[in-house]
């Protein structure tokens, strides 16, 4: 790792203890109201936390959990707090804070430091060969990146990334102006995360999302979590979780760890029994899977269940569904016994859950990237398919797929054009409602924009939000690709170091935040969708951080005005009032007609999905079973299977904190959670101070500086967090077909400091 990227030196002062054995209780409360007033102050705080996710109020910028129909007055998490707190610190970042800290000093700070500096409060630049960051105004910048635009070969040496924070209104009128400037460069976050979801459920149900919806948790008699820890991802999943098992329902753990918010739940809002402490069991059965052995494990368990195959719901498996019988054959292929192996689970617990599944009336499988950042990620989503239409799980209440969206808009942005393969239909509407003429040819996703960043293919990065570096895989390839670039454009809200390993110049564009009042000819409000498709309104109430900060369509306007001052585009129309923005929305995107009037309404509208009420879009109508052989996954000597993590006081790259309650880890991030007898084996001893190389394909990566800590992990499998382990990912391992990075399946070694 180049010290010239981030900070690798050994950490002091950390500390570890026993894994909690309940989430949620008094220590989120305190949790919640430590970070409110630290960072928002005790009046601020509870007014913006009165807010979050009501009904008039902004949608937690967080995760893409759903909102009950009934709010609560407390409609948000211990990190839902955490994350409006983050945005709606009192802390600046202003021009004299560039001034005072040169970008090798700021790049020496961790992340966690970075994060805790404040709002942005100007547009930023640092010219080429410059030190530090000095203010520019809107206009100079606006102009910089259109001369900077306009000068390249070809619009397909620009890169246009989105993060899933991003409004569908600022969405829709960015890959608008990627698409009339000329590419279809749109990597997003969802390349990285739930992409293998994506591809996997496009192809077998027709639609690349879930299919449930909230009120069927109560309605479900068994739950499957697989490769998913909703304690800290999604906390208010277990509410569906806990009022659920009061239901009397099941449910089933799949996970290498035994997350501590599926062992037990204490819900903050219940009083009684947050004073005594009174958790909810959650999860049944715990099956710690091997890292990787996810397929083998669901076979195995599908294997046991059709031991006797009574349960099969015939009538459902032939009216709507295809290639059960080659999915048979494929599964009558496996030996039970090697497939129990690869797992690494017990034939009891495979059998408990196995009989848990058989004799569900109706079930839901929740999922996150713990089965789509593997090689075989798209084959595992498809095999969880399998183990729902078995039992006609599918399109029905109470069952069906469920992949969770760790980012609060993320599927939303994907649904109003950001992705680099569009599809015909949607490039024709764009094109016949604004006469534009938008380009055929596919764009890069985020592998292969860093690919091309690094190769000199690409040549000007912009980010629409995120923290691009510390995101993606193999950070000092990255952290080359961005700098072999002429110009890095980042819009944010808060500092982080993406804006530190930037290109020849670079650029801030300081923009509102999802908390902020958002005035154009008017008050506007934007909209995002939710993981199981419900559009609804989002609309700030805090007075803006800075009076220079814009808001992302108008940021978009200006940018495309300034790149192409003859567009016939209304860009002025769309960032004055985002109605009409959803108006060309409606105009171009299959399930937003009526949209004005329709998110209009207090809870929103859900889009269409045919595969919820059993119509099958896929080409034929009907779901597929899937026949997918299982990876062998062998290991040299030494060698062990990494997966990277977030801790409890992080939301994807942004470090809130340096604990992980709930795993008993405090005050420290570069730690590798190891089993015991990995430990003894490799000669190492609790808390000593290891370098982590990953092997892949003859090259070595290397991080210095981990702690070794004993862990509840299956042997082989080691656990860290990112991005501090980015890289240690190649860039070049990324899953087949939907090329998610394979952040959660890399091989290490261990080497003694
Ligand atoms: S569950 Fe997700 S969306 Fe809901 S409050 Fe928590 S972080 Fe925010």
């Amino acid at each position: 790792m180049k010290d010239d990227v981030m900070p690798t030196d050994k950490e002091a002062g950390l500390k570890t203890g026993e894994p909690k054995a309940a989430a949620g209780g008094t220590p989120a409360v305190l949790s919640t109201f430590k970070h409110a007033i630290d960072q928002m102050g005790v009046v601020r705080g509870t007014k913006a936390l009165l807010k979050v996710n009501q009904q008039d109020g902004f949608d937690c910028p967080g995760c893409a959990w759903p909102d009950p129909k009934h709010r609560s007055m407390v409609e948000f998490c211990e990190n839902g707090a955490k994350a409006v707190a983050d945005e709606a610190t009192t802390r600046r970042v202003s021009p004299s804070f560039f001034a005072q800290h040169s970008i090798e000093d700021l790049l020496g700070q961790t992340d966690h430091w970075l994060n805790k500096q404040g709002r942005i409060t100007h547009p930023m630049i640092v010219r080429e060969g410059g030190t530090h960051y000095e203010p520019i105004s809107w206009d100079d910048a606006f102009a910089h990146l259109a001369d900077t635009l306009n000068g390249l070969d070809s619009p397909n040496e620009a890169i246009f990334y989105t993060s899933g924070r991003t409004s569908n209104e600022a969405a829709f009128m960015y890959q608008l102006f990627v698409r009339e400037y000329g590419t279809n460069n749109l990597p997003d976050c969802s390349n990285m995360c739930h992409e293998s979801s994506g591809v996997g459920l496009s192809e077998v149900i027709g639609i690349g999302k879930g299919t449930v919806l909230l009120e069927d948790f109560d309605k479900a008699d068994v739950i499957f979590v697989i490769g998913q820890n909703p304690g800290t991802n999604h906390p208010r999943m277990l509410t569906a979780l806990q009022s659920a098992k009061r239901n009397g329902a099941k449910i089933v753990s799949i996970n290498p760890l035994r997350e501590t918010g599926l062992v037990g739940f204490v819900h903050p809002q219940e009083v009684v029994n947050t004073a005594l402490g009174k958790a909810t069991p959650i999860a049944d059965v715990f099956l710690q899977v091997r890292v990787g052995g996810d397929q083998a494990l669901l076979k195995a368990i599908m294997k046991v269940m059709l031991e006797d195959d009574s349960f099969v719901d015939t009538d459902f498996v032939s009216d709507f569904t295809e290639g059960y019988e080659a999915f048979r054959e494929n599964l009558d292929s496996f030996e039970l016994a090697d497939l129990i192996e690869q797992s690494g689970c017990a034939e009891e617990d495979i059998r408990a859950a196995a009989k848990i599944a058989r004799e569900a009336k109706a079930m839901i499988a929740c999922w996150a990237m713990g089965i789509t950042q593997h090689k075989n990620g798209v084959a595992n989503v498809q095999e969880v398919v399998n183990f729902l239409l078995l039992g006609g799980h599918m399109g029905r209440e109470g069952a069906g797929a469920c992949p969770v969206r760790g980012h609060s808009n993320v599927q939303g942005d994907r649904t109003v054009g950001i992705v680099e393969r569009p599809k015909e239909a949607f490039l024709k509407a764009l094109d016949d409602h604004f006469g534009i003429n938008a380009p055929r040819e596919h764009g890069y996703d985020t592998v292969h924009a860093i690919k091309a960043m690094h190769d000199g293919d690409a040549k000007v990065f912009f980010g629409m939000g995120g923290n691009f570096l510390s995101a993606t895989p193999d950070t000092d390839y990255t952290a080359e690709a961005l700098r072999n670039c002429d110009l890095t454009v980042h819009v944010s809200t808060k500092l982080n170091r993406a804006h530190l390993v930037h290109g020849k110049s670079a650029l801030i564009f300081p923009c509102l935040g999802r908390t902020e009042i958002d005035i154009q000819n008017g008050p506007q409000f934007v909209t995002v969708e939710n993981s199981m498709g419900i559009v609804h309104a989002s609309k700030g109430h805090k007075k803006p951080a800075s009076e220079h900060l814009l808001s992302e369509p108008r940021i978009v306007a200006r940018m495309a005005r300034a790149t192409m001052p003859d567009s016939p585009v209304d860009w002025e129309g769309m960032a004055g009032s985002y109605d009409k923005a959803r108006d060309a929305i409606a105009a171009c995107v299959a399930g937003f007609e009526d949209y004005n009037d329709k998110v209009r309404s207090p809870n929103g509208f859900e889009l269409p999905n045919g595969p919820r009420y059993r119509r099958f879009t896929t080409p034929s109508g009907k779901a597929h079973f899937t026949a997918h052989d299982v990876p062998e996954n062998p290991l040299k000597d030494g060698e062990l299977i990494m997966m990277t993590m977030r801790s409890h006081d992080q939301y994807n790259t942004t470090i809130y904190g340096l604990d992980d309650r709930y795993r008993g880890v405090y005050n420290g991030r570069r730690v590798v959670l190891m089993n015991p007898t990995d430990i003894k084996e490799q000669g190492l001893k609790e808390g000593q101070n290891v370098d982590l190389v990953s092997h892949y394909d003859g090259q070595e990566r290397r991080a210095p500086n981990f702690t070794v800590v004993p862990y509840d992990i299956p042997t082989r499998c080691i656990g860290t967090y990112f991005p501090e382990a980015n890289v240690l990912i190649p860039v070049d391992s990324y899953a087949d077909r939907s090329n998610t990075p394979t952040s959660k399946f890399v091989i290490v070694t261990v080497a003694p400091e």
